[in-house]
């Protein structure tokens, strides 16, 4: 039986992600055992249109990405979006809150009219196609990809996280960092970090999107508590360019 072939694509991002699979190393000989990587431009120059799970990194930001990506989804059979900027638009989203004309003159000067630098409003992957899973996370977790593609591979549904991030900071017995004053979006966060940020005194800038349903109820109550301003978490909850806008 021949082994299922996988392909990795990137799009507007910074690759961090797929940095990330490449520093799986051991991991990512056992993941050889059992699937072929067809192409995957960061590590190989071979090419090939025929695979069965299609790994997108990075956000659509041109009329062409859309082309090329309807593409891929048209000859994979799953669709996995790898990272912040693929599954919520990433930083690269923050675009989308100024004029396009601007955010071209500011980027390219001079040369912000020449038609190779043409750009779009920013979206991610599953405004475009139809995206069966999703690893969330700015960079992605290197041991959630992997039991992700594993899953997959076994013909097993992925279990996501489906509760927010405060869940496995009070399981790591952190102070919370509301505390000391600091905004951290941890209570209505999707959860599969570890709660890496608050671990290591920073607070969450919510990098894995919103949990599936975020109990605005608590973090109302939060916010309230310690007197902060709700314009604030707002504000901060742009950053990864959700698009769940959650009523706070
Ligand atoms: S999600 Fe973050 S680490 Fe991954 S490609 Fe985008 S900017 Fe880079
Ligand atoms: S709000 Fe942030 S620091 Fe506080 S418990 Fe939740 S994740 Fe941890
Ligand atoms: S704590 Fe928040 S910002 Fe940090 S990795 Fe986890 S989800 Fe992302």
């Amino acid at each position: 039986m021949s082994k299922p072939k996988i392909a990795i694509f990137d799009f507007a991002c910074c690759e961090g992600c797929q940095l990330q699979i490449v520093n799986l190393e051991e991991e990512i000989l056992d993941l050889l055992g059992v699937a072929d990587v067809v192409e995957w431009r960061e590590a190989m120059s071979e090419k090939s249109d025929q695979y069965d799970i299609a790994i997108v990194e990075g956000s659509i930001t041109r009329p062409e990405d859309e082309e090329r990506v309807k593409k891929i989804r048209s000859r994979a059979k799953i669709l996995i979006a790898l990272g912040a900027c693929a599954t919520m638009g990433g930083v690269n989203k923050l675009k989308n809150n100024f004029e396009l004309d601007d955010v071209k003159k500011c980027v390219y000067k001079q040369d912000a009219n020449k038609p190779h630098l043409s750009t779009a409003l920013t979206k991610a992957v599953d405004e475009v196609v139809n995206v069966d899973f999703k690893v969330h996370g700015c960079p992605i977790d290197r041991k959630e990809f992997t039991y992700i593609v594993r899953s997959l591979l076994l013909g097993k549904t992925p279990e996501i996280p489906d509760y927010p991030v405060c869940v496995e900071c009070k399981a790591k017995g952190n102070p919370c960092l509301w505390e000391y004053g600091q905004v951290c979006l941890g209570p209505i966060i999707r959860a599969g970090c570890g709660a890496r940020c608050p671990s290591s005194g920073f607070r969450c800038f919510g990098c894995r999107g919103y949990v599936d349903n975020p109990n605005v109820d608590a973090a109302k109550d939060v916010i309230e508590k310690y007197n902060l301003n709700i314009d604030d978490l707002k504000t901060k909850m742009v950053l990864f360019g959700s698009t769940q806008e959650p009523t706070l």
